[in-house]
């Protein structure tokens, strides 16, 4: 079985000014473990090229919020993969639940992302999960069947291992309400095991991640389980000390 190393991401949604940003990381970067998982900050788009600079010499990565799939053209308001590649970014987070939410980002245009970012060598995190509502009905398993079979529609069956995909309960974001271990373990394992059914190799690959309400004193313990390949970190990724505490708790 391939070894998956852990990937923190940090997502800053719409915070942290350009000068914010530098603060953060003159803190944080000299923090990171020089050995571990896998770390990645997140931040809007008018910050990436700072955050590159400053990460440079580091262990971490960074990647963007979201992307148009085409590469130029009549799009107002949107980011395409060269220009994103252009100041060094690596990877982008693609159908996160406030895009779906309140961006009308639909599985239509994720099943063209998707494989638009690998094609352009960016490392996408497609994100997916239920809200309140599908997890009381009994429907987390129908949402996540329909979102990860659309989404991942026109990936090559031997490249589905390089998309990061992170089950994000919509109920669980910001909110301060995170999926109990068995719910984030069952749901991951449901993930992977659709990935399987295009690809079991390609489905051990895959890095599958956790999102919702990570924080120090819970991330120890989600880290932990079997199928859960890291985090997707929204609130607790916009302090350093509390960022440090969730990486370190990936470390084996
Ligand atoms: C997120 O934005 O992806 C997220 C998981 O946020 P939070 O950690 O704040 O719940």
């Amino acid at each position: 079985m391939p070894e998956r190393t852990p990937i923190l991401a940090a997502n800053w949604k719409m915070n942290k000014t350009i000068e914010e940003t530098e603060r953060f990381l003159a803190d944080f970067l000299p923090k990171v473990p020089e050995s571990g998982p896998e770390v990645v900050i997140c931040p809007p788009f008018l910050s990436l090229k700072t955050a590159v600079e400053h990460s440079a010499q580091s262990r971490a990565r960074v990647a963007a919020q979201n992307m148009h799939e085409e590469a130029e053209g009549a799009f107002t308001g949107e980011v395409s993969a060269p220009m994103l590649l252009e100041v060094g970014v690596d990877g982008v987070i693609l159908g996160h639940s406030e895009r779906r939410q309140y961006f009308g980002e639909s599985d239509e245009a994720l099943a063209r992302k998707v494989p638009a970012a690998l094609r352009a060598g960016l490392e996408p995190i497609l994100c997916v999960g239920e809200n309140e509502s599908q997890r009381d009905s009994d429907e987390t398993e129908g949402v996540l069947t329909r979102q990860i079979e659309a989404d991942l529609s026109e990936v090559p069956d031997d490249r589905l291992g390089e998309v990061v995909i992170a089950y994000e309960p919509i109920w669980a974001i910001g909110t301060g309400r995170v999926a109990t271990p068995d719910q984030a373990q069952e749901a991951i394992a449901f993930v992977r095991a659709l990935v399987a059914d295009r690809d079991r190799e390609q489905a051990e690959r895959a890095r599958i991640l956790y999102g919702g309400s990570v924080k120090p004193d819970n991330a120890a313990e989600l880290l932990a389980l079997p199928d859960v390949d890291g985090a997707l970190v929204g609130g607790a990724s916009l302090e350093v000390d509390d960022f440090v505490a969730i990486v370190e708790a990936a470390r084996p």
